[in-house]
């Protein structure tokens, strides 16, 4: 079975442990063994970015660019072959594992463009004979902890400006999906970064996570995960000498509004690939589908036309629309959130069942509840999983209520033909991003990405916003002598 190792100091170091990375789709598929990071493993990554910190903060723009720009032409040159690599690890169908490498390259090629348009300010100062300049400055070393479910994508968006701006790295991937990080270090390296540049450790939150944390010289951590983590890696921030800076993208509890003038059509497309693409393992999945009175009954039926004639299955299989959940671990979340749900009263009206197929995976019929109300546990908890809820309401201001009625504030959508309802709408959801009869998930690279209350804390991701997080602002003054 081939081996995959840390990166640290521009070496691959293995480690005393691995874990299996297991395919979801077929669990008798071990794509390889990947090392588990331990205590020592981050403390020396670190230093390694320590020491390679202030040469690298001082490199041209044109050398971060050039660097970021091979590494971009390779993974989109490569991006079948990297897609395959993704969903065979994580499960999403290949066309979305392609898609998700190629949006990878463009993030990286983004991103090599914005290494030449940093820029600063010069102003004059209230006090006479003095000038005043702001300029920006790498942060450090910077620690990024990101999630399974987008594998390549979210390690790209947080590695490619880190990098950008000057900044050194150690990243360590979600535990489930090894591989694709590796991948895309690898092709980074290659591309010429600097030895200890950026470090890898794979392995536990619990332990490389933590010690990543606890280590005082990290100096930023960008994190992508769920919100009871995001809460224990904030905490530790603050609480660590000297305090971290960081930012947090988390859950969703995203609500799709389909008004009684939406387009029948738009509004059922909307829904399936929100709720159910990418087996809902989504941030920016639509969950709850709020539908008023007058066209609830409609769509239901439209809906449920269009599940039944969903494919779930393998992952790598031609014609798949849908591929297995990440893991057991997941799968059973999702069971118990359907047990709670028609505990609470809600009517299951299609899916939810386990399915069986040629080979051994974590497959499930993705479901539906009606008859919900906004105040149950299937519409206030994120369940990541391809399970959406109905709730049925009288009007667009008791939608807009409901919507806005949640703990969480990442993407929301509505589906209308009424231009006094979508810019209402638009204006007043309270959410980091709003759609307009398009799904609540799909998001362009080269704009902010992140929400609102629970969804986000801290800068946005992408596009130049992502130089709020790193970089760090100076503002000199100057005697003119
Ligand atoms: P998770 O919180 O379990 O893990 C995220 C990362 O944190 C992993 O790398 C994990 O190993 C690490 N980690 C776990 N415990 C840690 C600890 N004690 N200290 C430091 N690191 C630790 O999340 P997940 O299950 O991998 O991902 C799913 C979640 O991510 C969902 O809630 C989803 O909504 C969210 N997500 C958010 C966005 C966004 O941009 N808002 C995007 C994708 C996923």
């Amino acid at each position: 079975m081939s081996h995959f190792a840390n990166f640290i100091a521009g070496e691959p170091v293995g480690a005393n442990h691995t874990t299996a990375n297991v395919n979801p789709s077929d669990t008798n598929d071990v794509i390889g063994d990947f090392s588990s990071g331990t205590k020592a493993d981050v403390a020396e990554a670190i230093a390694a970015a320590k020491q390679a910190f202030p040469a690298w903060s001082r490199t041209t723009p044109q050398e971060r660019h050039d660097i970021l720009k091979r590494a971009a032409d390779e993974v989109l040159a490569r991006k079948e072959e990297l897609g395959r690599i993704l969903s065979r690890e994580e499960g999403k169908t290949l066309a979305e594992g392609v898609g998700e490498a190629g949006r990878a390259g463009q993030v990286l090629s983004f991103f090599a463009g914005e290494t030449l348009r940093l820029n600063g300010e010069m102003m004059g100062s209230v006090r006479p004979g003095v000038g005043i300049e702001v300029t920006r400055e790498p942060v450090g070393v910077v620690g990024l902890i990101t999630p399974w479910n987008f594998p390549i994508a979210i390690p790209a968006w947080k590695l490619a400006p880190a990098l950008a701006y000057g900044n050194t790295v150690v990243i360590k991937p979600a535990d489930l999906v090894p591989h694709s990080a590796w991948a895309l270090v690898d092709i980074l390296q290659r591309a010429g970064l600097p030895k200890g540049v950026l470090n890898l450790v794979m392995g536990k939150g619990s332990v490389v996570g933590a010690a990543m944390l606890a280590h005082p010289d990290i100096a930023a951590i960008s994190f992508t995960g769920s919100v009871a983590t995001g809460r224990l890696v904030a905490a530790a921030c603050v609480a660590s000498t000297p305090m971290k800076k960081v930012q947090l993208e988390m859950g969703g509890k995203n609500p799709l509004v389909v008004l009684d003038d939406a387009d029948l059509k738009v509004a059922v497309d909307c829904a399936v690939n929100g709720a159910f693409f990418s087996t809902g393992q989504r941030c920016t999945a639509s969950s709850r589908l709020i539908v008023t009175d007058t066209v609830h009954d409609a769509f239901v039926a439209a809906l449920v036309e269009r599940m039944k004639g969903l494919i779930v299955d393998d992952a790598l299989k031609a014609g798949t629309h849908i591929g297995p959940v990440v893991d057991q671990k997941q799968l059973e979340q999702d069971e118990h959130y359907i047990r709670i749900a028609r505990d609470e009263g809600a009517r299951l009206i299609w899916g939810g069942e386990r399915l069986n197929r040629q080979t051994p995976g974590f497959y499930l019929q993705p479901a539906l509840f009606t008859e919900t109300t906004n105040a149950m546990r299937i519409s206030r908890e994120e369940v990541f999983g391809p399970i959406a809820n109905v709730i049925r309401v009288k009007t667009y201001d008791e939608a807009l209520h409901v919507a806005n009625d949640t703990d969480f504030g990442l993407s929301a959508g509505i589906c209308t033909t009424s231009l006094k309802y979508a810019s209402h709408f638009r204006r007043n959801v309270e959410a980091g991003m709003v759609m307009v009869n398009l799904p609540t998930a799909g998001v362009d690279y080269h704009v902010p990405f992140g929400g609102r209350k629970g969804s986000s804390y801290g800068p946005r991701e992408q596009g130049a916003y992502a130089r709020e997080f790193y970089t760090t602002v100076k503002t000199a003054y100057i005697a003119a002598g």
